[in-house]
Parts: C-alpha cells; structure tokens; sequence
C-alpha cells in the first residue's frame, strides 16, 4: 500500500461535463498514475488504512484544470516599460511582444517557462497548451520548454509560432522546430505538439505551402485567428483573402486545429468553424487588456462551433479566466440572463480536448481508471450543491478561493498551497537578476514598422 494514497474527505465533483455527479464526504484513492476508486472517504479510509493520505480539508475535489492557449514566454514582461504608446493592438505586438520575443535567450526561455508551469500548478491547471516564440532561439526551444514540463511534473502541447515577421527563414526554422518536436513526443505520457502559427497576417503564401507540404495529416494547427481586424485587413491587403478563408482553402481547419481568439470574425465564419469541428478559443481577459473587443459566444455558439478557454499569457489561472468569461458575457450584452447557456462549456471542452490530445478518453473524469490529475480548492460548500447548480458554486465561490492541493499524474505537486517540486523563490530570485539584461536587450531593439 506504500504507493497508494487517499484524498479527502471532501466534495467530489466528477467532471465539468453537463450534470456531473457530486458527492459529499468524498474520498479519491490513487496509485501510480491512475485513479483506483472514488467513494465515501470513510470507507476508503477504512478498507484501505495503509495508503498515505492527504487531507482535503473539505475543500472541492475537481478535475485539474486544462488551458488551451498560454504563451509561457510572456513571464518576464511583468512590469515591464515598452517606453512607446500602446496606441492600438499593432503597436502592443511591435512595440512589446515582437521585441520581447525577440530579446528572450536560452535561460530566459527556460526561466520564463519554468515560472509559468509554477503558476500553472498553484492555480490548479494540470494539462496546458503553450504557444512559444523566441526567434533568437528557435531550433531546441520546444524540447528546452518539455525539459521544464517534465520537471514541473505537469502535462502540456506545446507549438512554436511560425511566423515571417522577421524573415522566410525565420519561419521555415519555426516550422522545422514543430515537426520535429511533434515527432518526438507521438507517444509521450505527457507531452505532444501542435503546428504553431502566428496569425495570418505575418504568414506568406510560400510559408503556408511549404507547411502544407510537410504538415503530418493529423498535426493540428495553433493559430491566432481574427484576435483584431489588423488580422482581416493584412491579410486580404496582402494575399487577397480573409485569415479563415486562407487557412480552410489550404485543408488547415479541421478537428485539431486550435483557432484562438475570433473577435473579428464575421457571418458565415463562425458556421464554417463549426462545420470543421475546430475550437475556437476564448482569451476574456487579455482580449480585455490588448482593448481588442472579444468574441461573440452567443453567435459561435448558435452556430456549433466548439469553444473552449485560455488565458493567452496573462496569467495562468484558469478559474479566473472562467469568470472572466462569464462577467464579460454579461457586460458585452448588458444582459444579466445570459452566461449560464454557453459558459459551462469551456471547461468541460477544454477537457475533452487535452483528453483527444492525448489519446486519453477518461482525462477530465474523475472515476476509477482514470488518470490522476485532480486538483482541492479550499472553498468547503456553505450552501447545497449538486449537479445541476455547480457551476454557480464554480463562478460565484471557487474561482476566487485558493488552489491547496494540485494532483498531476499521480503526483502531488502542490500540497496545502506549497510547491513540493519547484522551488519558487529561487526561480524567481534567478528571474530577477536575469530580467535586467533581457529588458536591456528589449529597450536595444527598435520598434518594428512595416
Ligand atoms: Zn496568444
């Protein structure tokens, strides 16, 4: 019994799925990697006294969380000076991404990775989908991010963001870097990858050929996609057609592909997304931020398409994006009625994508068989819960409670709101003195123009 442990007691809640099953006085007993049994903790307790326990302190047992869209590399911008006005949504990505991108090294990249995955873990997110970019160091980045992700002990699909910004070459290398790391994690226990592309706007037509060229049929594509109308007016000032139509008449939307943004997108697109069975995937709160607008999810949702969430490197903490989405939802409408229709569906989709990721029908569930990612928010219930009202408890309680335990695979990463892998304050301590040089090397470099 030395490797198996029991959780609890507290409330479980099976999944994020429509009408999950709750129980209360809940225990989840795990060996290895798979859950064994969920149950009545003092049974379990009981029939199985040898196995380690920890202690839930009655908080809410849930699935661990899934983000669909992170930029890991955005860690070393914070507070960081541009020194230029952030005048529109071009002059944030000139001004401040595409020279920090740009500026990040090798330890910057690990760094910038390594303090993500912390957040990730102390907020209670156990699969993520990264978007990276360092075009100063392209070739070896994704293994250098997995490196980190096996360390930190989480799961993640990661993609590097193909881009002709700076160069063809630039891009072709990108796309060099996708292929070869998707290779080599087809059946990692926890890693895989994606085709990462920027957005249409930065992508030439040359590019896009080649990728089609060398793309493996089911390598699904990463994409921003309609984040602001720069995107639509670029590209049909450039190559004549509008981002989803370019990448559709190319075969790139298909089940796999992750679109990320669509807040420009306009009728008949949405349908189309549908169709394709793509994800389309809502950033609420760095769509807030960048003061693009946002996407319209009553429209996408009338039209099928499949939406999940993300959190786009403003943060790592998925329970905040959620009711991001949610009090944006109302906001943009000025209707208090809506949210409860189509919010609900973002964590659950978001899990069913990493669960097809992986190949692991059962990620997301938390039932016997299943792999061990589960998470304890320290917000004990105050009021009756079940199914079918847990997802008020999910907005108006847990997403502002803390994360106490984190569950990935088994192992216990994060045990009554500490770091039991990662050291924090020394990846920070080593960020600190590393950020002066990169923001040096940021303020050295002029400010893109087309
Ligand atoms: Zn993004």
């Amino acid at each position: 019994m030395k490797n198996t442990h029991l959780l609890g007691p507290g409330t479980v809640v099976s999944s994020f799925g429509p009408s999950p099953t709750v129980v209360e006085d809940a225990g989840i007993l795990w060996e290895g990697e798979r859950i064994l049994e969920v149950g009545a903790f003092e049974e379990l307790s009981i029939r199985h006294s040898g196995a380690q326990l920890l202690n839930a302190h009655g908080g809410m047992i849930l699935p661990g969380l899934v983000n669909l869209h992170h930029h890991f590399y955005s860690a070393l911008a914070r507070g960081l000076d541009p020194g230029v006005r952030m005048a529109d949504f071009s002059a944030i990505l000139k001004g401040l991404w595409w020279r920090l991108d740009r500026a990040l090294d090798e330890e910057a990249v690990r760094l910038s990775a390594a303090l993500s995955l912390a957040e990730c873990i102390r907020t209670g997110c156990t699969t993520v989908f990264d978007h990276h970019a360092s075009p100063s160091f392209i070739r070896g980045s994704l293994d250098l991010i997995a490196e980190e992700v096996s360390k930190a002990g989480l799961s993640a699909v990661l993609c590097y963001e193909i881009s002709d910004r700076n160069s063809h070459q630039e891009a072709l290398s990108g796309l060099e870097e996708n292929l070869e790391f998707a290779a080599s994690c087809e059946n990692h226990l926890r890693l895989r990858g994606l085709l990462g592309l920027h957005a249409s706007f930065t992508l030439s037509k040359e590019t896009l050929r080649v990728l089609v060229e060398k793309r493996p049929p089911d390598l699904g594509i990463h994409v921003h996609l309609c984040e602001d109308a720069a995107d639509r007016r670029e590209s049909l000032r450039q190559y004549g057609e509008a981002p989803l139509e370019r990448f559709d008449a190319l075969g790139l939307l298909d089940r796999n592909a992750l679109l990320i943004h669509g807040v420009d997108l306009e009728e008949g697109e949405y349908e189309r997304i549908g169709e394709s069975g793509a994800t389309l995937v809502h950033n609420p709160e760095s769509n807030a931020n960048n003061a693009v607008g946002s996407l319209d999810l009553g429209i996408a949702n009338r039209a099928g398409c499949r939406l999940g969430l993300g959190t786009d490197g403003m943060s790592s903490a998925m329970l905040r994006a959620l009711r991001a989405a949610f009090l944006n939802r109302r906001a943009s409408t000025a209707d208090p009625s809506l949210g409860f229709e189509v919010i609900p569906k973002l964590p659950a989709n978001n899990a069913e994508r990493a669960a097809a990721a992986f190949g692991l029908e059962q990620l997301g569930r938390l039932e016997k068989g299943a792999p061990a990612d589960f998470i304890v928010v320290d917000a004990p219930p105050p009021t009756p819960l079940d199914g079918a009202n847990f997802f008020g408890h999910l907005i108006y309680g847990l997403s502002e409670a803390g994360c106490r335990h984190t569950i990935a695979r088994g192992r216990i990463l994060l045990r009554d709101f500490r770091h039991t892998e990662l050291d924090v304050e020394k990846l920070a301590a080593e960020a600190r003195e590393l950020s002066p040089a990169l923001w040096e090397r940021f303020g050295a470099l002029s400010v893109g123009d087309d």
